[in-house]
């Protein structure tokens, strides 16, 4: 047997703990872009700036007009498991996208972070720095509303994790495709995306006006903006529901398919996932109309009550548990034969099923 010498039990301090999580959380520029947007939107932002440098290796910075972080907060905001979101009662009604109280401390934990903040209503407001995974003490700053984060030179504190980053021009269509798939989910708020990497030409990558008017509307003109005017040309509107689940969004005609599968935009009560039953349904939903090789194009949104669906399953929360996938995915199967049947492509196996 292996000379195994055992040290004693000891609790780690936080810096550590924090370094660990990290690890789960933010895998990559991309990662903490979709951390720190997620917090602008449970902020209540209209407007969120992103920026980056180096395809986020050098600098990521997002911008808000949320409500801001009272400057007594701020440095509880920067501890792990701290959150304004839920008071750990409940871990079933979950509407934001956070709840773990991770993201900020992890961050802190893997790069240079820099948050200022005014809350509505302060005087002033505070900006708060997390060097080494140690945070300065608070200082007043320069900010007319909401929140400023900037991470600068991640992982260069880890050259073992930094490796394993693409190039930047890889990290940055990673960045680009988060803040894509979340501006979906959001087609009230207005987003810019700019690589600063020449400061002195920053390059706008994506700006979206706020879209208003009723759901469809907006989401009919967030999907022209992103996906551009060929998807939404072809599209069916999608309007289901089965007991008390809710499916909406667009889905393209078979003749709209695509050969791979980035056309296919999936969230839960807001939150983009990638999860196996719903991709499943979809593909079921489109079986005889298609090709094995082709893919239907969708954004489609499923709403339910939050006590049908469990998001606590991983830190990046990109799977969800229903509590009854059978009903979710005979809605999604349904709904979509229904829409595509009225629009004259009815699956020939599947008559009424
Ligand atoms: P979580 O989002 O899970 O609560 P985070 O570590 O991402 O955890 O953030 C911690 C807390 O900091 C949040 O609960 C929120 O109160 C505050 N916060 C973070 N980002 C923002 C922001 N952009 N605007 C307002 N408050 C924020
Ligand atoms: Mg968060």
């Amino acid at each position: 047997t292996p000379n195994i010498s055992r040290r004693p039990i000891r609790q780690l301090d936080a810096a550590a703990a924090n370094r660990i999580a990290a690890g789960e959380v933010v895998e990559r520029p991309a990662s903490a872009v979709k951390e720190l947007v997620e917090n602008a939107i449970d902020a209540g932002a209209r407007r969120v700036d992103v920026a980056y440098a180096d395809g986020g290796k050098r600098l990521i910075r997002v911008e808000d007009d949320g409500h801001g972080i009272p400057a007594d907060e701020l440095p509880l905001a920067l501890q792990r498991h701290a959150t304004s979101k839920i008071d750990g009662s409940d871990l079933v009604n979950i509407l934001t996208f956070g709840f773990r109280g991770e993201a900020l401390p992890s961050l802190g934990a893997v790069g240079r972070l820099t948050v200022t903040s005014r809350a509505r209503g302060a005087s002033e407001a505070v900006c708060l720095g997390v060097r080494g995974g140690n945070a300065e003490p608070p200082r007043p700053a320069a900010l007319a509303r909401g929140t400023v984060v900037e991470l600068e030179g991640l992982f260069t504190a880890t050259p073992a994790r930094l490796k394993f980053l693409r190039s930047d021009r890889a990290e940055a269509q990673a960045i680009g495709e988060t803040l894509r798939r979340l501006a979906m989910a959001a087609p009230g708020v207005a987003f810019t995306l700019t690589d600063r990497s020449d400061p002195d030409s920053p390059r706008e990558i994506l700006r979206l006006d706020a879209e208003s008017g009723d759901l469809f509307d907006a989401l009919g003109n967030r999907l022209r903006a992103l996906l551009g005017p060929d998807f939404l040309a072809n599209a069916l509107r999608i309007d289901a529901e089965r007991e008390g689940v809710a499916l909406t969004g667009y889905a393209a005609l078979p003749t709209y398919s695509r050969g791979s599968a980035v056309t296919q935009h999936l969230f839960v009560n807001g939150r983009p996932v990638r999860d196996k039953l719903l991709l499943g349904a979809l593909r079921a939903a489109y079986a005889d109309l298609l090709s094995r090789d082709r893919h239907p194009a969708a954004a489609l949104f499923v709403d339910l009550d939050p006590e049908q669906v469990d998001v606590n399953v991983h830190p990046a929360k990109a799977e969800v548990r229903f509590r009854d996938p059978g009903l979710v995915r005979g809605l999604v199967v349904g709904g979509l034969r229904q829409a595509l049947a009225g629009a004259g492509h009815r699956a020939s196996s599947t008559v009424g099923g």
